[in-house]
């Protein structure tokens, strides 16, 4: 099962994602965890693109095919994987596209998480992310059970820098400018499905699942 989430910041990726590759037994993979990863650990390519992510702007796309292809070389990809913010432009959508072929492959799907811009701030402004694990909690649609610990693996919760509502509205805008016109991409390839995020997490699930299975027929 091959698979693309895609969807403004806030719209319920990550969520969703761990969900997903949960049911499926396949890896969800998110480019912005890895890079939150690389800046942790300051290697070379944290360096390069600390300022992208800080500043809300994109990382620029050879940085991002680089590391993309790095994960899908590892063998836990063999049945599959879920892309979780990547690809991000058209110009990654085709070079992915370009890398599936060489590889013989193709994606069964790409579901488009909806949701409008005023939801995405609250939901945005509001999130938790857990420092250990990278668990996902809103302050209000999804407490933790004991308050800035990971219900998970006791980790600290914290917001995250680009959380903060500045960053945010460019945030906003580079996905209009730069992502949006993915949508048109993936619909004219026949992949796409849109359901609505602002539906609370579990209804949005069984959507998603719905659609998989429509289109794989499982
Ligand atoms: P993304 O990966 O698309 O940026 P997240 O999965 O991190 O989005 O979700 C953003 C915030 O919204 C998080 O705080 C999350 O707990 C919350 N959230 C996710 N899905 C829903 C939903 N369906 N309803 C309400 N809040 C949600
Ligand atoms: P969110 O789902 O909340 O938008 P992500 O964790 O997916 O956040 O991404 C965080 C940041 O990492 C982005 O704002 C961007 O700077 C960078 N990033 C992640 N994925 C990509 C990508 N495919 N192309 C360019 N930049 C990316
Ligand atoms: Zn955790």
């Amino acid at each position: 099962m091959r698979l693309i989430l895609l969807g403004p910041p806030g719209a319920g990726k990550g969520t969703q994602a761990a969900r997903i590759s949960a049911e499926f037994m396949i890896p969800s993979i998110s480019t912005g965890d890895m890079f939150r990863e690389a800046i942790k650990k300051q290697t070379l390519l944290g360096k390069q693109v600390e300022q992208y992510i800080s500043r809300g702007e994109l990382v620029p796309d050879e940085l991002v095919l680089g590391i993309v292809a790095e994960r899908l070389a590892q063998p836990d990809t063999a049945n599959g994987f879920l892309l979780d913010g990547f690809p991000r432009t058209v110009p990654q959508a085709e070079a992915f596209d370009r890398y599936l072929a060489e590889k013989g492959q193709s994606l069964n799907a790409v579901i488009e998480l909806a949701v409008d811009p005023e939801i995405l701030v609250t939901r945005l402004s509001g999130r938790r992310v857990c420092q250990n694990c990278g668990a996902v909690y809103h302050i209000v649609t999804k407490k933790e059970k004991q308050t800035g610990v990971c219900d998970l693996c006791q980790g600290q919760l914290i917001q995250r820098e680009d959380d903060y509502e500045a960053t945010v509205r460019n945030r906003l805008a580079v996905y209009t400018r730069q992502t949006l016109p993915l949508i048109r991409y993936y619909q004219e390839a026949g992949l796409l499905f849109r359901v609505d995020g602002t539906q609370p997490i579990s209804v949005v699930y069984q959507e998603i699942m719905t659609g998989i299975r429509e289109r794989v027929g499982q």
